[in-house]
């Protein structure tokens, strides 16, 4: 992180901005926004500039600029043309510890302005330190459209109510439960569609009923994808935003843990081969307390939850308990690592079917249907194979696969450190062993391999 960001309170601050221009006035206009007490030191003012001080929103020194100027200020912004002037402001005010902008001069700022979108009280401020001004205005750009401007007074009534949701509510979980089901919900659908005296009424209603019952948890069963964040679904990342408490497994990527809302507590559940760092059953039965507390727990998995997830086992101890849950499709490894490798699964040519199964050794090994796997025509992808892949290279030619059928083990799919090996059963083993790989890793067999040499697309940092 370059900046620390952070909201200034500057209203009735004495803010010096030196220049007079059409940039210092863009300055000059946001300060009088936050309330600031603006003063302007520049030999000539422009025309806009000149129509603040007559209308006596701003102070202004028509002579040079002087150290003198920067006493009892709160910031000092520099929007001269002049680079000289400019670096004499920022060494003054640097030396005296007075926060400084020196406009288009990221080197000479010890704070910057950020990109804003205002619904005011709501602020959002994006900022690339200076490194990436067009991008951050994109991103400010697609905000704008994707917040409705009448955020503003539904901040506004959260303004207004807060002290009356306070006093309603001791516990502070409680209260934070409660706005975030009125902000979401048909109070802010009412305010968006400015119905604002139906919306008031409802909000006293949504504190009665509130007060009438105690709070439910539930548990959000939530498929996390192969490990990219871009591959999150929406609805994934709207729980995400609202769990109280998150349960993950070692597949979801510290990307996609950094999505989750900051402070709901998190709880590690493991799942490394041989080192299961919570059983099974003390996952199932730590999601029903966590619910039954009255929290919302997200319980976040890699991949799909139905698929090689037990998701199938957690929720069935939850029906057990009559918790309410939700179950979040995810793309499954085989799906989000087969299109990041440019391998695709079925094809007109070469493959009309495809299996997934799960090539986890069992006393050194497999047990799996091999009739049902040497089938023609068909894909099968293998998960949790790294380890029995030698096995499962030689189970497959015995049962009458040819030795030169194509092969590829794919490491961290979807990831910036995604490797794809290539190979036939019969050399694959050794290929792995010699490329060192790191799980996790997906295995796919069948004739579509070998399109990955023309359909790759996807490059890792580390190819
Ligand atoms: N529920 C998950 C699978 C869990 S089993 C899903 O739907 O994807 C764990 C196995 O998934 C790993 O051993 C590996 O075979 C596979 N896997 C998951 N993410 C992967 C990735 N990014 N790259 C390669 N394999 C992956």
């Amino acid at each position: 992180m370059d900046f620390l960001p952070v909201f200034l309170n500057v209203r009735n601050q004495r803010c010096l901005v030196v220049g007079g221009g059409s940039v210092a006035f863009r300055k000059i206009s946001l300060l009088l926004e936050a309330g600031a007490a603006v003063h302007v030191v520049a030999p000539s003012l422009a025309e806009p500039v000149a129509v603040l001080l007559q209308q006596n929103k701003i102070t202004h020194d028509a002579n040079g600029f002087d150290p003198d100027h920067l006493k009892g200020c709160t910031l000092v912004i520099a929007a001269t043309s002049d680079s000289i002037a400019n670096r004499t402001i920022y060494e003054s005010a640097a030396a005296t510890n007075i926060p400084v902008n020196v406009v288009d001069s990221p080197e000479l700022c010890t704070f910057i302005m950020p990109a804003i979108v205002d619904r005011s009280p709501l602020m959002i401020a994006i900022s690339s330190g200076g490194h990436a001004p067009v991008l951050a205005r994109i991103v400010r750009s697609k905000l704008e459209t994707l917040i409705p401007h009448a955020y503003a007074r539904l901040a506004s009534y959260a303004a207004k109510f807060r002290p009356l949701v306070k006093e309603h509510f001791v516990h502070k979980k409680n209260r934070r439960l409660f706005w975030e089901k009125a902000l979401q919900g048909r109070f802010a659908e009412m305010v968006l569609a400015g119905k604002d005296s139906s919306a008031q009424d409802y909000f006293q209603q949504l504190l009665k009923d509130a007060l009438d019952n105690t709070p439910q948890g539930e548990v959000y069963l939530v498929g996390a994808g192969p490990g990219n964040p871009d591959l999150l679904t929406f609805r994934a990342m709207r729980l995400m935003q609202q769990a109280d408490v998150v349960v993950y497994d070692r597949l979801v990527s510290p990307d996609i843990l950094n999505l989750v809302r900051r402070d709901a507590e998190r709880i590690y559940a493991g799942k490394e081969r041989n080192h299961h760092t919570l059983s099974q059953e003390t996952i199932n039965q730590l999601l029903v307390r966590l619910a039954q507390e009255g929290k919302r727990v997200l319980r976040l998995k890699g991949g799909d939850p139905f698929i090689f997830g037990r998701g199938g086992e957690e929720i069935e101890t939850l029906t057990d308990h009559r918790i309410p849950f939700q179950v979040v499709p995810g793309i499954t490894a085989a799906s989000g690592v087969a299109a990041y490798a440019g391998i695709p699964l079925t094809h007109r040519d070469y493959a009309q079917s495809c299996i997934f199964v799960t090539g986890h050794l069992k006393h050194n090994g497999l047990d799996l249907d091999w009739s049902s796997l040497v089938r023609p025509n068909q894909t099968i992808v293998i998960y949790m194979g790294l380890l029995g892949l030698p096995v499962l290279c030689q189970q497959l030619i015995a049962h009458g696969c040819p030795a030169n059928t194509s092969a590829a083990i794919i490491q961290q799919g979807t990831t910036q450190t995604q490797k794809v090996v290539t190979g036939s059963l019969e050399t694959l083993p050794k290929l792995a062993t010699d490329a060192k790989l790191t799980a996790p890793t997906l295995i796919i067999v069948g004739e579509v391999v070998r399109l990955h040499q023309r359909l790759a697309w996807f490059e890792a940092d580390q190819e």
